[in-house]
């Protein structure tokens, strides 16, 4: 019996799905559980995302054994070895690879955030966010399951960790938890496969040059970030829990605010049509929104908005007002104030949804936003959100131009305004 095709219906929500599929087929060789899920229970909807580290070679031949089409992420931090770099292409071709996949991560948030390369001095989690986790949220989103090559002996985190386990609306699959170091060596050898030549240095565990040193006594993972406090990139974290676009990359870093509180958010920021996940209430770029048909959008099964960035027009999207479920206006610099317009401009065409500003989103704005027909307002920023929280609403006197209320603009500097 094909079991695995009566899952969906069969569980009341992912995690008792990932529970049934451990107790199920958690204790099978790594080798079984790799087949099973390529052929069985994920067919064509499951990858892998690979650092081709000190031990990637082994999932990656026992994926290449099953399907060499399957899909492996690699994300380019943009800080790899360069022997890394090297080894990525030489194991790929030895295991005949067929769908190798580069993700980068965002030029315009690199550009921001970190256009000196250097932010790993100063801010390891918030480069990793950008570098890693972001790009990771983009690698695995057109997936149901992946996998992972993360044991149980690693490290205290990973000592409980289940071989199918639940993260957002997908399973995360480690079919090596429970392998030793002799485990992975004996299978290496017996299989002739490549090594990273970093291991040869004494890296047991290879990730960005910057925050990789060669391990200390045989401790696989000493090498990582040595000399703080950090373990983890925050790829393998639950703080990655539903990784279906930038929204939910962010965690809990990034909160909704209604003029009045923060609130519970069910929308998806996605950047493209493939990163859409089955039923559940998504936000599209423009371009992305445009292209997607009505029958696309009726079999999504879940509400889909739209966002505009400042530079493009509401015409684009005043015949869809009526059944648009949400408009976001993107604030990529809070120096760059054309979204206010842009939300103005909505309210008086007679939009009366929510209208969320989306991006660079600061304290000093958040008084403007409101009064200028923004109803919801993601932030990420900390301060901002930490004022917030205290209940310490931003209030400003001056104002440089009304609101939609008939307000009257006190600009100390009305001869600007009324020169003729
Ligand atoms: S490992 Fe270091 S360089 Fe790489 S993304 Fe994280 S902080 Fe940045």
């Amino acid at each position: 019996m094909a079991l695995h095709q009566k899952l969906p219906e069969a569980f009341s929500s992912i995690e008792e799905k990932a529970a049934w599929l451990d107790e199920t087929y958690g204790h099978l060789p790594a080798s079984e559980i790799v087949r099973l899920s390529i052929e069985k229970l994920f067919p064509g909807s499951i990858g892998t995302v690979s650092s081709f580290g000190a031990d990637s070679a082994a999932l990656l031949k026992l994926i290449a054994d099953v399907d060499p089409a399957t899909p492996v992420a690699f994300l380019d931090t943009g800080q790899h070895f360069g022997e890394t770099l090297d080894y990525r292409d030489q194991l790929a071709a030895d295991l005949n690879l067929a769908n190798l996949q580069i993700i980068h991560p965002k030029a315009d948030v690199l550009g921001r955030l970190d256009p000196s390369d250097d932010l790993y001095k100063n801010d390891t989690d918030l480069c990793c966010e950008i570098r890693k986790v972001e790009p990771m949220a983009r690698a695995v989103a057109p997936f149901d399951a992946w996998f992972t090559g993360r044991k149980r002996y690693q490290s205290a985190q990973r000592a409980d960790m289940p071989v199918f386990e639940a993260v957002g609306p997908r399973i995360r699959i480690n079919p090596l938890a429970r392998w030793t170091t002799a485990d992975q060596a004996n299978f290496m050898r017996d299989n002739d496969l490549r090594e990273n030549p970093l291991v040869a240095f004494g890296y047991l565990s290879i990730g960005c040059f910057p925050c990789t040193q060669p391990a200390e006594d045989g401790d696989e993972r000493s090498g990582r970030w040595a000399g703080q406090a950090k373990t983890e990139c925050g790829i393998h974290l639950e703080g990655l829990v539903a990784i279906d676009g930038r929204k939910d990359t962010m965690s809990d870093s990034n909160k909704v605010w209604n003029g009045d509180s923060f609130i519970a958010d069910d929308w998806i920021e996605a950047d493209m049509i493939e990163a859409l996940v089955q039923s559940r209430p998504a936000i599209l770029p423009l371009s992305a929104w445009q292209a997607l048909d009505e029958e696309r959008k009726e079999a999504h099964g879940a509400p889909i908005g739209v966002r505009l960035d400042p530079s493009e027009d509401i015409a684009a999207i005043v015949d869809a007002l009526d059944d648009l479920p949400i408009v976001a206006l993107s604030f990529p610099a809070y120096t760059d104030g054309r979204s206010y317009s842009k939300a103005v401009q909505l309210r008086r065409a007679g939009y009366d949804g929510p209208i969320r500003a989306v991006g660079d989103v600061l304290y000093d704005q958040v008084d403007h936003m409101v009064r200028t027909g923004f109803s919801e307002l993601s932030i990420t920023n900390e301060p901002t959100i930490a004022k917030l929280e205290r209940g310490e609403l931003p209030g400003i006197d001056q104002r440089y131009q009304p609101s939609l209320d008939d307000e009257q603009a006190t600009n100390r500097f009305a001869w600007r305004r009324h020169a003729a």
